[in-house]
């Protein structure tokens, strides 16, 4: 039919004209990133680290470079903590190796820099805390431990009266 085509691309136009809109209107509106979402910045809990090295041996591309040294208590800390980001391939395995979950990924996602030596990320000197952080590889809280029973003085297990067993008035 002559004309099909038109039409055709005529009701196209029409049914997205009212469908709900797609694009933002970023940079003018941030975009709200799922919460999973992987691919920018790093974010050390320092307090929570315990310098095993873990995350590093769990990187594939060994992005993470880290140094360790030892207090007068013989207790590890990290000297140096860099994420050499340009060689990231944000798979996470870093994250989810993590035993205190200390090391995670934020939402940030605006990292672009001038020159290629901002590339890599100082967690010791910038930890990122303060931004908002990814919920991927974020593990339930530890369930806190329940405290011991008090122990019962033999004294005053014998002036507990005893209980009315099943069944008796
Ligand atoms: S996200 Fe993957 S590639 Fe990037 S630092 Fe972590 S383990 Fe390495
Ligand atoms: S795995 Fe976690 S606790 Fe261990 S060094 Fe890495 S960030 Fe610190």
């Amino acid at each position: 039919m002559f004309g099909k085509g038109i039409l055709k691309g005529l009701g196209v136009t029409a049914k997205e004209a009212v469908s709900p809109r797609l694009t933002e209107k970023y940079p003018e509106e941030k975009p709200q990133l799922p919460t999973r979402w992987r691919g920018g910045m790093f974010a050390l809990n320092q307090e929570a680290c315990i310098s095993c090295g873990l995350c590093a041996m769990a990187c594939p591309n060994k992005v993470i470079r880290q140094k360790f040294e030892k207090d007068e208590n013989n207790k590890k800390y990290c000297t140096e903590f860099v994420m050499e980001r340009q060689y990231c391939l944000y798979c996470g395995l870093c994250v989810e190796a993590c035993p205190k979950s200390c090391l995670h990924l934020t939402l940030e996602f605006e990292t672009a820099v001038y020159n290629s030596a901002d590339v890599p990320q100082d967690l010791l000197a910038n930890n990122n805390m303060d931004k908002q952080l990814s919920t991927y590889g974020a593990k339930p809280p530890l369930p806190k431990p329940v405290p011991p029973r008090p122990a019962v003085s033999p004294a005053a297990e014998a002036s507990t009266p005893d209980l009315p067993k099943g069944g008796e008035k």
